[in-house]
């Protein structure tokens, strides 16, 4: 079932879904299933899988010199995606992103979920490589998510790149895209930003599922920011609880979101990580009460796999 059929059936109540990472390569699938079996109790109708492209890395060789060596820390994100639906009976939803893929390779993996019966996708651009200080698409891809959302809106019309192909097989993704409450850290404004998020809607996409944010207001500030933009499809709100007290200044680097001074101030006293995790859930918990009453189509929580932080979460929440 496609995601957006999943906001319509709920009719108005509040949906609890949930982002898992692929396991390091070496691990194995048991890590993701001790974090969903813990989390199906809360009947998600459909999780999201990360995608991990592949990242440079420097080896010192013994003459001195170093050795660039290309690796993937995280594969595995459309094999997942098929080991849940198969073992939990959800929709999955794998992210695509254009950093590293031609079109053509897009295409043949957009190929493969669709005979795997997988229908949603998160059409994202990814980042900048480490150790790079722009994102660089591969030779032959997209630069922009725009570009992707228009690949795959073309293949539900049955439009193959390969102009020989005629009456191609239309495929049916419903497509999801990313939304930047706090902006995305490269639009000069938000307003620029809304523009080029209503490009990727008019092209195609369903709905938007935000980054995380730990102030409600600038997720109602960004959906009212959408709607006058003319962007009128179903906005997620993504959450994420604070764990960490070294998380105050690496979520902001990373993420590029701003933490409320209340929760700062709060952390700041906390005495060990514990006293930041129970502040993290209890932040976390009053968040998502507000977004339910005010009447989120979903509540999407990045479980970075820990059970029970998300477990403690949806349990005084659902
Ligand atoms: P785009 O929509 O391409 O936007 C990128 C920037 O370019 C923005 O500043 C935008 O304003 C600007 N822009 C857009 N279109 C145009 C245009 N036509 N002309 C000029 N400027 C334009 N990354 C991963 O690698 N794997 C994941 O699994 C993953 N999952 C994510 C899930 C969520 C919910 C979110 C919010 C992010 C996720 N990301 C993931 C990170 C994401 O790839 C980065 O935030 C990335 O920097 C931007 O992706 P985008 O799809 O928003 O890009």
């Amino acid at each position: 079932m496609k995601v957006t059929d999943h906001f319509k059936t709920a009719n108005k109540n509040t949906l609890v879904s949930f982002e898992v990472l692929p396991p390091l390569k070496g691990g194995s699938m048991q890590s993701i299933f001790k974090t969903l079996d813990g989390l199906m109790e809360f009947k998600p109708p459909f999780i999201d899988v990360t995608y991990h492209r592949e990242e440079f890395i420097y080896n010192k060789r013994p003459s001195g010199y170093y050795e660039k060596t290309a690796i993937r820390k995280r594969p595995g994100t459309v094999g997942i995606c098929a080991a849940l639906m198969h073992r939990y009976g959800v929709d999955a939803v794998p992210h695509l992103i254009c950093g590293g893929f031609s079109a053509e390779e897009t295409e043949n993996a957009l190929i493969d979920l669709n005979f795997l019966g997988i229908n949603n996708v998160l059409a994202l651009r990814g980042d900048a490589r480490q150790f790079e200080d722009k994102f660089m698409p591969e030779e032959h891809g997209h630069k922009y998510a725009l570009d992707l959302v228009h690949q795959i809106a073309d293949m539900n019309q049955g439009r193959y790149l390969d102009p020989n192909i005629l009456n191609g097989e239309k495929t049916d993704f419903c497509i999801g895209i990313a939304g930047y409450p706090e902006k995305h850290f490269e639009a000069p404004n938000l307003n620029s930003d809304l523009q080029y998020t209503k490009d990727k809607v008019d092209a195609g996409a369903e709905y938007i599922v935000t980054q995380m944010f730990f102030d409600n207001s600038h997720y109602f500030n960004y959906v009212a920011a959408c709607k006058q933009a003319g962007i009128h499809v179903p906005i997620v709100p993504g959450l994420k609880p604070l764990t960490k007290k070294y998380q105050l200044s690496s979520i902001p680097r990373k993420f590029f979101i701003n933490f409320p001074e209340d929760l700062v101030k709060e952390v700041m006293k906390a005495e060990d990580d514990a006293a930041v995790r129970q502040i993290g859930i209890e932040w976390c918990i009053q968040q998502s009460l507000e977004l339910k009453a005010a009447g989120v189509p979903c509540l999407h929580y990045y479980t970075m796999g820990d059970v029970l932080t998300s477990k403690a979460i949806a349990e005084a929440v659902i």
